[in-house]
């Protein structure tokens, strides 16, 4: 049974704008951003040393190392490129939805990836189809590129101010030009997107990409989030912002950035949305041991997602911190593979319960999210099974009952079990002595926040925008531009 829904995508992405070895850190910086997905990477690359402004393409089906080699990288030349890596459904890995998407337009060749779900995208999608839109793949980014390609406009910004206001729902995106290279997040902000910028002597190069993480092992500093509703051009004359209007929300609120980025998704050494995402994980872990106290003789993580929250759980309640489960590296995220029966095999090939540690002990088991329970019931029979005494879960984010529409990969509500089962019932299918979650009020203590910045509609079904879908429209004026 597939866990997916065919317009569910888990992205990252990644670009620069003038640098020599544009390709080259590209791959760095998807290598680093590979955990946002792990099915397809592709770069485009910009070499304006031509004549004629030239878009190189290179995309594949698997890891980034896999997909890329030296020879491939050298041919990929350009002082600008884009990059992409993409999880993608059952049946739905076709090489036709790796991106970057790139095309010929009227105002010049486009290349685009994105990271976000788009709501409205069957309604756009049939909209144009019935216009004799063709569509080479499934995804919601050649939405995008047909939106720009019907626009009678030959001036991109244009097209793309326009074409964006069709759009509901999450979409980080970078874009690469024959002159330009945009950064452009939907009003709402649900998925990240960072700039930063390398600079040597004269010279300057801006990065824009998913997580700090990638910033970090390229060596460019971090200067800003993408705002909400910001698209951001950078050429050869600087950055020019622009903020698209408002988004039609179902509730106002200043943003809906995706919780779920702090809780599980984003990598622990990124600054997301502005906050280390190693530190919320701590305090979520620290809030838990205040709010669900048990005696116990250890605190174990469920790793990797489970470790921050448990060192700031261990800290907090002074029970010592051990590395209960071993976690095999060189297999990917259980989760992340395809169908059930994988799944469950996988979480006995990936971590393996030292009995040295767990035999006789009480012990504390923290992780980060319960979604089916089928990764915590498996764990706690293998940690009884190493000879714990007791086994208490805590888990450092409150009950997933409701599916996400904006990108992050959950299932749908009936595989949910905290959407229809209760507590009790939760504890006695994991086979857990006690189990707790974060509480929602916990939560937002831990990150100092609350639910009119963030989208956790994972947790409390409050969805941020309408789930219906808009038609299209062309009606709203922007905001004028404003250069720094
Ligand atoms: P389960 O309760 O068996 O469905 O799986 C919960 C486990 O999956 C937790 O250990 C999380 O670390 C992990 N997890 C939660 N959400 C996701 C996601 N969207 N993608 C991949 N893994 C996830």
């Amino acid at each position: 049974m597939s866990f997916k829904n065919s317009w569910k995508d888990e992205c990252g992405v990644f670009g620069i704008w003038n640098h020599p070895e544009a390709a080259q850190l590209t791959y760095l910086g998807l290598y680093a951003i590979q955990h946002r997905g792990q099915e397809s990477a592709g770069i485009v690359s910009l070499d304006t040393s031509a004549s004629k402004q030239l878009q190189k393409i290179y995309k594949g089906l698997g890891l980034v190392p896999d997909v890329f080699n030296e020879t491939i990288l050298k041919n990929l030349t350009g002082s600008a490129a884009i990059g992409h890596v993409r999880y993608a459904t059952t049946g739905d890995n076709l090489i036709a939805n790796a991106q970057p998407l790139s095309s010929n337009l009227l105002s010049g060749p486009v290349a685009l990836a994105h990271n976000g779900n788009i709501v409205n995208a069957s309604i756009l999608r049939e909209a144009l189809q019935r216009e004799g839109a063709i569509f080479q793949g499934t995804n919601d980014t050649e939405i995008l590129l047909h939106l720009l390609a019907r626009n009678p406009s030959k001036h991109l910004m244009t097209a793309l101010k326009e074409s964006l206001q069709d759009l509901t729902g999450a979409y980080s995106l970078v874009i690469l030009a024959h002159d330009r290279l945009i950064a452009a997040r939907d009003p709402l902000g649900f998925r990240p997107l960072v700039l930063g910028q390398i600079k040597k002597s004269m010279s300057i190069s801006y990065v824009v990409t998913s997580e700090t993480c990638a910033l970090d092992l390229i060596g460019a500093t971090y200067v800003r989030e993408i705002e909400p509703g910001e698209i951001l051009e950078i050429s050869s004359e600087g950055l020019i912002s622009t903020k698209l209007p408002t988004a039609i929300t179902v509730s106002p609120r200043k943003s809906a950035q995706c919780v779920f980025e702090h809780v599980y998704f984003s990598r622990p050494d990124s600054v997301v949305f502005g906050k280390s995402v190693y530190n919320s994980r701590k305090m979520f872990g620290e809030q838990l041991a205040l709010e669900s106290p048990v005696d116990a003789d250890i605190v174990i993580p469920v790793p990797d997602s489970g470790v921050p929250s448990a060192i700031g759980y261990s800290q907090k309640s002074g029970i010592p911190f051990e590395f209960g489960i071993i976690r095999n590296h060189y297999i990917g995220r259980t989760f992340i593979q395809p169908g059930q029966s994988v799944r469950d095999i996988g979480v006995k090939i990936k971590l393996n319960p030292q009995p040295e540690v767990l035999k006789g002990k009480r012990v504390i088991v923290i992780d980060d999210s319960l979604v089916r329970g089928t990764t915590s019931q498996n764990i706690i029979r293998l940690i009884r099974q190493a000879g714990a005494s007791e086994v208490h879960l805590r888990i450092a984010s409150p009950p997933t009952t409701g599916p996400c529409y904006y990108g992050v990969d959950t299932p749908q509500k009936s595989q949910l079990i905290a959407s229809h089962q209760s507590l009790e019932d939760i504890r006695q299918f994991i086979g857990a002595d006690t189990l707790a979650y974060l509480s929602d009020a916990g939560m937002w203590k831990a990150l100092k926040s609350g639910p009119e910045t963030f989208c956790a509609a994972c947790f409390n079904g409050d969805y941020p925008t309408s789930l219906k879908g808009v038609e299209i429209k062309k009606t709203q004026e922007f905001s004028p531009t404003k250069a720094y």
